[in-house]
């Protein structure tokens, strides 16, 4: 028995057969082959192109439908990539003159792509190898006559380098019960989705593909990053009851559906719902979210060679706004830039600091085309139902004057072209960069809601990258200076009766919500995965009785006395 330990990024567990499947590009070395068959190579490379794209297509027209639209996305990205000529007519070319093996001109080639993608400052679009990797692998598959699709799955726990998003809804319909990937970071976009699907990953776990072999049993916990390989009795029977708790949790939390989301002494809390994709808003719907607190509209950006235009911008807003049937919905304003980078050449790659770059509300400003064709959809969509607008990274008073000048402008034109617009939308701000914390004051008067963006401003306020596995200890929002920041933020916002609420992950940890609730919290906007979790963490506290312990939190010097003061004063 062998215990490895990775960073859990998708909850839950699973017991099962290993598969392991090996980086796509191993162990190819060079090989040439003799004059006469290089046409006949060529032939070999080019079917195995067209059985990759068939099957590509194959996959695309299956799952069509049954996907949230990114991993739609992400299957296009894949179809695309096989369809490059730059690719296609590379490889040939070294196929022809070099006399290359196909196997071995996918090498070199991919190795070529590998330097440029490296070389990219972006980490979003560096993180676009991974799709080129396992195309390539694809070609591969088909050269060496293997089957891509891994057969057989059903009840096994996928081990591999790293998973794409594009596969996960597939693997999860073949039957793989868990991932485990010796790379990749917690806020990927497979982490993301995973979470999204239920399905237990845990990344990181470097020594993984060393340590485990194909059809070694395993047990998974996404939820703590352990892998135990080989389980004796004891872990078997922590296995089993771990899954009775869990089933039996469920079955608690499923109650929870129609209930108040009220604490134990009668404050009523409010419960917003975060939605990327038509599944999100239908579940928030479902488990009786009071709205949407944030639809991160630049998903519909991402992943594509044009931007979307008006239309269709507006179909998809106005559908959201349907879909929640009546509840309000807060559309927030294209957030592209830093680890969300796009296609459609909206965002610098050259820039050197792209978190500290052209992003959010900066990049709208920006690119007014863009920007009012987005405002326009938008305002379109109120006609439809309740809907706020949110603004991602404001900094100062300018930016947002020049949002609202621009809503009125195009309100007015709209308006005259027949179009309904709501009246006195509002108008909120993302606060994520510090100096809106702190200079909140400067510009409440602009604003009619605020929205705590805690992924970014922790991120910004400790001067640690939340996608780098290399500072993950030291970002963390238990942090004092965080602690201040948002109670001061909190405050400043109900002394001016502006609403307020928390719409970074932190709000769907359940192990925070007490500590939110001390520094006095009442609005939450969670993904619909975890609303119930904190529902229940709500209904289980006397709010007075923790306002009371907020001072206690407050004073804090470190990060474990403000775990302490959870365990002892939230009891979790
Ligand atoms: C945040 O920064 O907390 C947030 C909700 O925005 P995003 O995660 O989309 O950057
Ligand atoms: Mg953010």
């Amino acid at each position: 028995m062998n215990r490895l330990l990775g960073l859990p990024a998708s909850r839950g567990s699973a017991l099962g057969r290993a598969r392991v499947r090996l980086p796509h590009v191993q162990d190819i070395g060079e090989k040439r082959v003799a004059a006469n068959a290089v046409e006949h190579e060529l032939e070999r490379l080019h079917r195995a192109t067209d059985a990759a794209r068939q099957e590509m297509r194959e996959l695309r027209t299956r799952l069509q439908g049954a996907l949230p639209a990114e991993v739609g996305e992400f299957l296009e990205l894949h179809a695309m990539l096989l369809d490059d000529p730059e690719l296609l007519t590379a490889l040939d070319e070294l196929v022809r003159s070099k006399r290359y093996s196909a196997s071995h001109a996918l090498r070199i080639q991919r190795d070529r792509l590998a330097q440029v993608f490296e070389g990219m400052e972006d980490a979003y679009l560096k993180s676009r190898m991974d799709d080129l990797d396992h195309v390539i692998g694809r070609i591969q598959s088909f050269l060496h006559k293997r089957t891509t699709t891994m057969k057989g799955l059903a009840g096994e726990i996928l081990v591999c380098e790293n998973v794409a998003p594009s596969e996960l809804a597939q693997l999860q319909s073949q039957g793989v019960v868990g991932i485990v990937s010796s790379a990749g970071s917690v806020l990927s976009h497979s982490a993301i989705l995973a979470r999204s699907l239920h399905m237990p990953l845990v990344v990181a776990a470097n020594a993984v593909l060393q340590k485990v072999s194909d059809g070694d049993v395993l047990i998974l916990d996404g939820g703590s990053g352990e892998i135990v390989v080989d389980p004796g009795p004891d872990d078997l029977r922590q296995y089993r009851l771990r899954q009775r708790e869990l089933a039996r949790e469920q079955r608690e939390l499923g109650r929870l559906r129609a209930k108040p989301t009220r604490t134990l002494d009668g404050a009523e809390i409010t419960l917003l719902a975060n939605a990327e994709s038509h599944d999100d808003v239908a579940q928030a719907h479902a488990l009786g979210a009071r709205g949407l607190g944030l639809y991160r509209t630049e998903f519909l950006f991402m992943q594509r060679n044009q931007l979307p235009d008006e239309e269709e911008q507006f179909h998809v807003y106005r559908d959201t706004v349907l879909g929640m049937s009546g509840r309000p919905v807060t559309i927030r304003t294209l957030d592209l830039g830093a680890d969300k980078a796009d296609r459609t050449g909206l965002v610098l790659s050259s820039e050197e600091n792209p978190a500290l770059g052209l992003r959010g509300v900066r990049l709208s400003l920006a690119r007014p085309k863009v920007s009012d064709t987005q405002l326009r959809a938008i305002l379109r969509a109120s006609g439809y139902g309740p809907l706020r607008i949110l603004i991602p990274m404001l900094t100062t008073r300018e930016e947002i004057m020049a949002v609202r000048r621009r809503l009125s402008r195009l309100t007015a034109i709209l308006r005259n072209d027949g179009h309904e617009v709501a009246e006195n939308i509002p108008v909120g701000a993302m606060i994520e960069v510090p100096a809106a914390a702190i200079a909140l004051e400067t510009f409440i008067d602009q604003v009619d809601f605020l929205s705590i963006g805690t992924n970014d401003l922790v991120q910004y306020l400790l001067a640690a990258d939340r996608n780098n596995d290399a500072v993950a200890e030291l970002y963390s929002p238990l942090h004092p200076a965080v602690l201040w920041l948002l109670r001061q933020v909190i405050e400043t916002a109900q002394r001016h009766d502006t609403p307020v609420a928390v719409c970074g992950e932190m709000a769907g940890d359940a192990r925070m919500t007490a500590l939110l609730l001390a520094l006095g919290l009442t609005e939450f906007s969670l993904h619909p995965a975890t609303l119930l979790e904190v529902r229940r963490a709500i209904r289980e506290v006397d709010l007075g009785a923790l306002r009371q312990q907020a001072p206690q939190l407050l004073a804090a010097r470190d990060r474990r006395g403000i775990e302490r003061w959870i365990t002892t004063t939230a009891g979790s």
